[in-house]
């Protein structure tokens, strides 16, 4: 980094000693010395009789053992006003006769199940059910359009596909000459006419037997397959095992501080890991009340949600905490979020500003994680009881070793002087590390050097232990000898009371190299002319120094973001440079 930034961390968030339920996590230190996933694993049950560990087991039928059953499971709230309410003992039937149905049409332990459709209730039925019958489970984001579920579909060898008739007319129907391998579809609704091969929810699985026993199941049998976001290229699967779940549950607990009592609402789709993982899994492990809302962001809305279900978690991602701020905090008055005490991000780096303005807003700030898909769970966050530094991910999990590295030809070289910038590396193993990536072995031993999984992610860690996203690698801009992230100079734009968005990225420079771009979106009311971009200029200059802020800024309505959510930097430089577009199957908004 550049001598001349002004460094970021300089504020701290500390939290009261009176924080209601006291946190899971009550010291870090202390838990940070002691864990260990093995005594951890008694947060769990295990498959009766000793028979192994199913994710399904562990996150529905045991609460009934321990008298939850009647305890609200998922509560899902419709489009359109409908509300459905499932408790664990009726989420355990629904998913027992999911497992039915795939066991009557003969699907075997390890075959892909993919479910395509919007937050539904049958989706989190039929995920939990496959789950049971030991197949592997594939949850696809329902705005994809055919070719990316074709190739997902045909790349995870689908057998069957869960999906509703709408959508099956729409995008898949056209797509079964190639995939041979997908055998059945059930649809969620009236089976289109003429096809044997297609099944209707209501006579297939509502008809079957609420009982099963699940089979004993290997903990490191492949449990989900899910697709990384796209950001940096073509989506990679990746392969996770029923052991995750061990993760599940205590991240639960120590990154969301999920209690008993809690109503938690994660809003993330299950089609990306954020809303399987903590959508699902986590909330249901730690046996809370789950609520599923079908609608997209709407800002407005979801204040409604946050008021009338009256959610103590949340765990949302930037680009929405971004729009909110767009909205400016006076659109919350009159909800009532008395019950709200914890909130959380992740998704990409979440802005110093963003985090002030939860505590301004909310009165809570926002608790910014940090993972990946391949990490399978949280590995580095700010927890319930711990200071927040704004702009900063945190600290590793109980039980994770986080490192800073270089590689070089030897090895790998830790780097111990704090503020320095490297490769995020994270110690092997972990319960819910990736055990592949599919079809792509020398891309996932390529991940691993010396016992360290390299994340492709660069940060540094603080003198006090904070790590600090820097950027992704592939992101890094090198200016005249200066190595710059692109986080570090939206953010800085974010300060600005004109600026909604921005995206950051390194153009070629015969004299330095390289020199930084600036892509914004600005909030409403503010007239993108010259006069704004020469402030924001200087103010970015004054913020960061010379050397690291953007030479120009280019004013945008919106920015290329993945469908989960974050800004595509890969897609702003290959235009800029007329580039090839690559990958673009996880492109969500579009404005050239
Ligand atoms: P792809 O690997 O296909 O390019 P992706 O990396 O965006 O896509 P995900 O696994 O969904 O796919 O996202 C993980 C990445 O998101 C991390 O490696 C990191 O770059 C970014 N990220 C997630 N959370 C945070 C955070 N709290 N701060 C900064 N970056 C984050
Ligand atoms: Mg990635």
């Amino acid at each position: 980094m550049s001598d001349d930034k002004q460094p970021m961390g300089q504020t701290r968030i500390h939290k009261t000693g009176t924080q209601q339920p006291a946190p899971h996590l009550a010291s870090y230190e202390q838990a940070a010395a002691q864990f260990r996933w093995d005594d951890a694993a008694n947060l769990l049950d295990g498959l009766p009789g000793g028979a192994g560990l199913n994710i399904a087991y562990e996150a529905v039928d045991r609460h009934l053992a321990h008298g939850r059953g009647d305890k609200t499971a998922l509560r899902w709230l419709g489009r359109n006003g409908e509300r459905r309410e499932l408790s664990y003992a009726g989420l355990a039937q629904a998913s027992n006769r999911f497992a039915n149905a795939l066991h009557s049409l003969g699907v075997q332990p390890g075959e892909g199940v993919f479910v395509l459709m919007g937050r539904l209730p049958e989706l989190y039925v039929a995920l939990l059910g496959a789950l049971k019958a030991r197949c592997v489970v594939t949850p696809l984001f329902s705005a994809f359009g055919p070719e990316p579920i074709a190739t997902r579909a045909e790349m995870g060898d689908a057998r069957v596909l869960v999906t509703t008739p709408e959508l099956y007319l729409r995008k898949v129907q056209g797509l079964r000459q190639r995939l041979p391998g997908l055998r059945h579809v059930i649809v969620v609704g009236e089976a289109p006419a003429g096809d044997a091969s297609l099944h209707s929810w209501a006579a297939l699985v509502d008809a079957a037997n609420p009982d099963y026993a699940i089979a004993p199941t290997d903990p490191e049998s492949v449990s989900l397959l899910h697709f990384t976001s796209g950001t940096t290229g073509k989506p990679k699967g990746a392969m996770h095992v029923h052991a995750a779940v061990l993760a599940h549950a205590v991240t639960g607990r120590y990154a969301l501080d999920l209690h008993d009592d809690d109503v938690f609402w994660c809003t993330a789709d299950p089609g990306w890991v954020t809303g399987t993982s903590y959508g699902i899994i986590a909330p249901l492990v730690c046996g809370v009340t789950n609520v599923v809302v079908e609608a997209e962001f709407d800002a407005q809305s979801w204040y409604g949600v946050l008021a009338s279900e009256r959610v103590t978690v949340w765990y949302t991602a930037p680009t929405a905490i971004r729009m909110m701020m767009k909205l400016g905090a006076a659109a919350l008055q009159g909800y009532d979020l008395s019950a709200l005490r914890f909130m959380a991000s992740v998704g990409e780096p979440l802005n110093p500003e963003a985090v002030l303005w939860g505590q301004q807003a909310f009165g809570l700030p926002f608790h910014d994680n940090w993972w990946q898909t391949e990490t399978g769970g949280i590995m580095i966050a700010n927890y319930a009881a711990m200071d927040i530094k704004p702009g900063s991910m945190g600290k590793p999990l109980p039980g994770i070793t986080a490192a800073i590295v270089q590689r070089d030809s030897s090895g790998l070289r830790l780097i111990d002087s704090p503020d320095t910038d490297g490769e995020l590396a994270l110690k092997t193993p972990w319960p819910s590390m990736m055990r592949g990536y599919l079809h792509e072995d020398e891309r996932y031993r390529k991940c691993f050097v010396d016992g360290w999984y390299l994340t492709g992610d660069l940060a540094r860690r603080d003198a006090d232990g904070y790590y600090w996203f820097v950027g992704r690698a592939d992101d890094v801009i090198k200016s005249s000898g200066h190595l710059i992230g692109p986080f570090e100079v939206e953010s800085a734009l974010l300060e600005h009371p004109a600026v909604a968005e921005a995206g950051v990225i390194g153009i070629p420079d015969p004299m330095a190299g390289e020199v930084v771009k600036a892509f914004v979106a600005l909030k409403p009311g503010f007239a993108p002319d010259e006069a704004l971009r020469n402030e924001l200029l200087g103010h970015a200059r004054k913020r960061l120094g010379a050397a690291v802020a953007p030479k120009q800024i280019e004013f945008r309505n919106n920015l290329p973001k993945t469908r989960s959510g974050k800004i595509m930097r890969r897609l702003l430089k290959a235009r800029e440079l007329g580039l090839p577009e690559g990958d673009l199957s996880t492109l969500e908004s579009d404005e050239k």
